[in-house]
């Protein structure tokens, strides 16, 4: 697992803020999350001096693909390699490759692999991708926050909602948008535990949102965060 537990960060005038994650390697990697912060993984034992200095040598590279990074985050996918897409919150680029794998699509821990041929097709194989993982996610994080909280939908459904996150039903399920397996866990878990308070309150009454506050005291950074990002989950 990488770890930032110093919570050490850089600073550029060139792309702001660097954050700094130590991990088992020998070079350091550059990164841009989809809101376009910098990250920088690199080795346990390098000097917070010297990784500065390695990072300030490919600072244009890294201000010019911030720029990308920001200006893609609201244009239609064109599914071409050197794209990213979103998965649990982080970015990851894809590979137009000959993989052998069965699906046409897989994701390898660290980037997406698509067969050139379903390119054309990319939107769909990415959904189905979606899809699959937001069962998984959301699936098992629905049924530890519901018995942390005592909650007991009937049914937990990964649906097309179009702009909403989630929704839920009159006979007590609850149903999620697939665009969940694009989030960060932490707003995943936000929107589950919104959609859960609704089961006992279907209103966004004062007294629903003491209930969310008291479940997730941040919940107003997790709707401020959905407001600037929640767009960028356009396929
Ligand atoms: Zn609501």
């Amino acid at each position: 697992m990488p770890t930032n537990l110093q919570n050490e960060r850089l600073h550029f005038p060139q792309v702001g803020e660097v954050e700094v994650v130590r991990i088992k390697r020998k070079d350091i990697e550059l990164q841009v999350q989809p809101n376009g912060q910098c990250r920088v993984r690199a080795p346990l034992d390098l000097s917070l001096a010297d990784l500065s200095a390695l990072v300030e040598k490919r600072i244009t590279w890294l201000e010019a693909k911030q720029a990308i990074t920001t200006l893609n985050a609201r244009r239609p996918k064109e599914y071409v390699s050197g794209e990213s897409f979103w998965f649990q919150g982080d970015e990851h680029s894809l590979d137009l490759v000959k993989h052998g794998k069965r699906s046409n699509l897989v994701f390898d821990g660290r980037k997406f692999l698509l067969l050139p041929d379903a390119a054309s097709e990319g939107k769909k194989w990415f959904t189905q991708f979606y899809k699959r993982e937001a069962k998984e996610i959301v699936g098992k994080l629905v049924s530890k926050i519901s018995s942390r909280l005592g909650y007991s939908p009937t049914s937990v459904k990964i649906l097309e909602l179009g702009a909403r996150w989630g929704s839920c039903s009159k006979a007590g399920g609850v149903n999620f948008n697939w665009k969940l397996a694009m989030l960060p866990p932490r707003i995943v878990e936000y929107l589950i535990i919104h959609e859960l308070t609704h089961l006992d309150i279907p209103v966004h009454s004062p007294e629903f949102w003491r209930r969310v506050e008291i479940a997730y005291p941040e919940y107003r950074q997790a709707e401020a965060w959905l407001k600037e990002h929640g767009s960028k989950t356009t396929l």
